[in-house]
């Protein structure tokens, strides 16, 4: 590891101890070149969600984004934002795999927004889906006004 004072590639560890109760070991290492010290600790990293989005790019997944997302979309609607923030905070827990596309996750948000609220339903999905025609707008409005679809849940 380099130095972070000098830069210098030469820095060797001089103690090394277990911290935060076994969670993270923590090493004290000194520079042979400018012969300063500096700490770092080791801990795990649980691997983040990925988000493959339209563009191919990826990102962590970020449930702040999805939470900032719902709550836009039922601004002055009769949703309990509690029931946001749990289908936010725990969207993570409920993909299997290391990753999901944008389009998943917009999915996945509209079929919950439908089951508490139309018109948050319809915001959002005007947003994610970037209508890209009034028709297509119509169309979502007329599928809702047909009810659920058959494989959903009441
Ligand atoms: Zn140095």
């Amino acid at each position: 590891m380099k130095c972070p004072y000098c830069s210098a590639n030469d820095t060797r560890v001089v103690d090394s101890r277990p911290s935060d109760e076994g969670l993270a070991i923590r090493r004290r290492r000194e520079c042979g070149a400018c012969g300063r010290r500096f700490t770092t600790y080791e801990r795990p990293q649980l691997e983040p969600l990925m988000v493959i989005k339209r563009s191919g790019r990826r990102e962590a997944f970020n449930p702040d984004k999805l939470l900032r997302g719902l709550l836009l979309a039922c601004e002055k609607r009769p949703v309990d934002p509690e029931r946001l923030k749990r289908f936010a905070y725990s969207f993570e827990d409920t993909v299997e795999g290391p990753t999901i596309t944008a389009e998943e996750i917009g999915l996945r948000a509209m079929a919950f927004l439908r089951e508490l609220d139309e018109v948050a339903y319809i915001r959002f999905a005007s947003v994610y889906r970037e209508f890209d025609s009034v028709e297509r707008f119509i169309e979502e409005i007329r599928s809702l006004a047909r009810g659920p679809e058959p494989e959903e849940e009441a």
